[in-house]
């Protein structure tokens, strides 16, 4: 049976999790989403079988094979970098995790304009100042905010960040509370965008601490992936 034991590996992460929200203090509902890519429609089957109900999938491609071959009711989420001549595939996620520049989020906007339905997105950004990552800086947010705030195409539900590779634990807190004054951001302009996306396999605990919603979880559900 592929994937066996993932149930009780579920179990134990909600325990993980539930501490981790008791030590921040954020008191927040921490929803996980199991990154299935380069897994196939087994690996979403499995997640639902287990009780998860989201996954998250970083590229498009990838993400329409899957929703073609598998029959459970998932939400689907985009967590990977998005090329703007892609974005009309938006209409097939849940959430968009990866709105990561301005000219994105407009052709992302056009989508939602056209269909007369704003699209759920999340804003990505990159508060350490790491050169390989995309997404917002602070500053850069919050100069764009009003513009973003403004496409009437786009709903914007929060914020998502990657902590660096290897990051040690001062420098994950800082990129995770980098996210949350993001967030606050947002706030700050009046959207109402309560979800903060962070977290992976080796550093959701902290990001939970830090007051993470949304915990994007691959390897620790499924294995190494090749
Ligand atoms: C692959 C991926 C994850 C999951 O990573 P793991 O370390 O396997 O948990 C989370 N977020 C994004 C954006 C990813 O691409």
């Amino acid at each position: 049976m592929p994937f066996s034991g993932l149930s009780e590996r579920v179990a134990a992460i909600r325990e993980t999790v539930g501490a981790a929200v008791k030590r921040g203090g954020h008191g927040q509902h921490v929803e996980i989403v199991a990154v299935t890519k380069t897994y196939g429609p087994e690996a979403v089957e499995a997640a639902w079988q287990a009780g998860l109900t989201t996954v998250g999938e970083n590229r498009v491609q990838e993400a329409l094979d899957k929703m073609a071959q598998v029959t459970v009711p998932v939400r689907w989420h985009l967590i990977g970098h998005l090329q703007r001549n892609k974005a009309r595939h938006v209409e097939r996620f849940d959430l968009v995790h990866s709105v990561d520049s301005v000219r994105l989020a407009q052709a992302v906007d056009e989508v939602g304009e056209r269909r007369a339905r704003p699209v759920p997105v999340l804003i990505q950004v990159n508060t350490t100042g790491e050169e390989t990552k995309g997404g917002f800086s602070l500053t850069e947010l919050a100069d764009q905010v009003s513009v973003l705030g403004a496409l009437g195409g786009l709903e914007v539900r929060g914020v998502m960040t990657m902590a660096p590779l290897g990051a040690d634990e001062a420098m994950l807190r800082r990129a995770f509370r980098g996210a949350r004054e993001a967030r606050e951001v947002l706030q700050r302009h009046g959207l109402d965008a309560p979800e903060l996306s962070m977290g992976m396999s080796g550093d959701f605990e902290v990001a939970v601490e830090e007051g993470a919603t949304m915990i994007r979880l691959g390897t620790i559900l499924f294995g190494a992936r090749d």
